[in-house]
């Protein structure tokens, strides 16, 4: 029996759930329509300073359409056009190539000597130094949404605020929790023997299913050789999922931060389904091997002879989110619930990641020192449980953006064919995630008809104003002459009020920024300490001036005992213990 997880063999490994770091970029000069030759000519001429040959090569003769009379408008002293780097966008090339089409935007696919207005990068924020403009990535994100770290991060808030935070399995870190998953997996048999869990071992830093199986009791761990190098998550497995045509599926979701301080989050109206190729059947020890049954990723399930190549939004292997929720409705689900819960969780769960992603900003990009503004889109993995309660996967820094997919000619031969269902959520995606960061906008203060769009919908009770409520999909309430409405709706601050209770890591975390001074902040010293305890009135008989000094010492010298390297990650975790334990 194939080991769940293996890939099958001849696997040309296929590429959805998220994009590994080092993925091949694909060639920057791929052409289309002429994109590639125009660009060419646009940075020659801006080299040349405008005048040289392919300056007037750029403005010559024959060329017709948008990009020409954005030109002439830029020429005529009218609004300049939005500049983006591409030069490290990998694989969401294409589709960003189409945004930035649709939007008459100016690309630079080989780099730009002047800054950009925005760069836009496959993989991560460290890919190159860049001191203004926004880039789409935040420094720390990829380390934050590993399964470990983001475990850590939930389970914090599970601490805290258990019930908030029952939309994440049951986890445990392997292998220095092992002993407390054996433990405690024994504990709930004895109180309740009809318990029959079964669980998922998802490796650290794992992507497209690589390496997870499944095992029914902690005994099956594979605990022997890799696992000390290699770290992993064991998880309670969801035994009763939601099924569409007898099998399980997966959303994937795209969420935009488009800002941590303050905190605005943005929801993609549509997403995508992925669907296993094998009927579902709860797990038992016979069929715990079968990937196509227990994993949805698209990376497997391609490789099975029942995948479903399909152009409709509709059918086959890979589907429009909206699609299902339309089965859904017309089965009578309530769902408006669905959506409110979806937003929930997600807004739930960057709450739980910022304290830590602040820490990493504030080192990365310093707070009155020259640096980008960041921004990110986030694939998000909900399972839907059979009572349709939504449940956390995983969250991918890096989301495929691949608008093409691989197809089997004869065995073994694959070709890139394009992908309409991709195509249609993905560029929306992107293409809506740059209009809403658009810094021309910004300075317009365009932003203002959003802002006041924002005032009235912060009325709104989130129960029933989902951003695919109603599954809305009218184009008419664009502002943007040409450009359908955006696909992605704010949730924060819209909601904030709901959810601002459970900031407050968030806060511990801001707090010790300033107390351990994390790169471009003032250092607390111990009469600034005397003084903040005693403005917020902490201290009294039994927490004495004396022990704040105590706490003070106490704090920075575990900080100071923290190597150089983990300081930034650790912050938050000292300063959250140290706060919650004085003593
Ligand atoms: P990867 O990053 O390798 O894709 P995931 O955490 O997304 O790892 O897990 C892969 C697949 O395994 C998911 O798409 C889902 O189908 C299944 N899966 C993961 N965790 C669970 C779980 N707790 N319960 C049920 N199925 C799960």
């Amino acid at each position: 029996m194939e080991p769940a997880g293996a890939t099958p063999p001849s696997c040309a490994p296929a590429r959805e759930a998220e994009e590994p770091p080092g993925c091949p970029a694909l060639p920057a000069e791929r052409p289309r329509d002429g994109q590639h030759a125009r660009n060419e000519r646009e940075q020659a001429a801006e080299r040349s300073g405008g005048h040289g040959p392919a300056e007037r090569a750029a403005r010559g003769g024959g060329r017709r359409g948008p990009e020409e009379r954005g030109e002439r408008a830029e020429r005529a002293g009218r609004r300049p056009r939005v500049t983006v780097d591409s030069s490290k966008a990998k694989t969401s090339l294409e589709a960003l190539k189409i945004s930035l089409r649709q939007l008459r935007w100016r690309e630079f696919p080989f780099g730009r000597r002047l800054p950009c207005d925005i760069y836009w990068h496959g993989v991560s924020f460290h890919d190159n130094y860049i001191f203004s403009g926004q880039v789409n990535k935040f420094p720390g994100m990829t380390e934050m949404v590993r399964k470990v770290t983001l475990s850590r991060a939930v389970r914090t808030m599970q601490d805290l605020f258990p019930v908030e935070y029952n939309f994440y399995p049951r986890s445990w870190i392997l292998p220095e929790e092992f002993p407390l998953f054996v433990d405690e997996v024994r504990m709930m048999k004895e109180s309740d023997p009809s318990w029959k869990p079964t669980f998922i071992v998802k490796p650290d830093g794992g992507c497209q299913g690589d390496g997870i199986y499944l095992i029914k009791d902690p005994s099956d761990v594979r605990l022997a050789g890799s696992l000390q190098s290699r770290p992993a998550v064991v998880q309670e497995y969801i035994c009763k999922p939601l099924l569409v045509d007898k099998l399980k599926f997966d959303i994937r979701l795209y969420v935009l931060l488009k800002s941590l301080e303050p905190l605005e989050i943005y929801i993609a109206k549509d997403g995508l389904s992925r669907f296993c190729t094998e009927p579902y059947q709860e797990p038992t020890l016979k069929n715990l091997h079968q990937v196509f049954m227990h994993l949805t990723n698209y990376s497997l399930n391609i490789h099975s002879g029942n995948f479903i190549h399909s152009d409709n939004v509709n059918t086959g292997s890979k589907r429009t989110f909206s699609s299902i929720l339309c089965r859904l409705s017309d089965r009578g689900a309530d769902v408006k619930k669905v959506w409110s819960d979806i937003i929930s969780l997600v807004i739930k769960t960057i709450i739980a990641l910022t304290p830590e992603l602040k820490v990493y900003y504030q080192s990365d990009i310093p707070a009155g020192k020259p640096g980008p503004t960041c921004f990110q889109i986030l694939g998000f993995d909900i399972l839907l449980m059979k009572n349709l309660k939504p449940m956390l996967l995983e969250v991918n820094a890096n989301p495929s953006m691949r608008i093409e997919h691989e197809q089997e000619l004869s065995p073994g031969v694959f070709e890139n064919v394009p992908s309409p269902v991709d195509e249609e959520v993905k560029v929306a995606v992107i293409r809506d995630t740059l209009r809403l960061v658009d810094p021309q906008k910004k300075k317009r203060k365009d932003i203002q008809s959003q802002t006041s769009e924002h005032v009235s919908e912060t009325k709104e009770d989130l129960l029933g104003a989902g951003p695919g409520g109603g599954v809305d999909y009218d184009t008419s309430k664009s502002t943007e002459p040409g450009l359908p409405s955006l696909c992605l709706k704010q949730v924060f601050p819209k909601y904030a009020k709901q959810f601002n209770y459970l900031r407050l890591v968030d806060r511990v975390a801001a707090l010790f920024i300033r107390f351990l001074g994390v790169k471009g902040t003032t250092k607390l010293g111990p009469t600034g300490f005397r003084t903040f305890i005693r403005n917020c009135k902490l201290s009294n008989s039994s927490f004495s001036m004396a022990s704040v000094d105590i706490l003070y010492i106490d704090i920075t010298r575990r900080w100071n005992s923290v190597g150089i390297d983990h300081r930034e990650s650790e912050t938050v975790k000292i300063s959250a213990q140290s706060m919650t334990s004085p003593s």
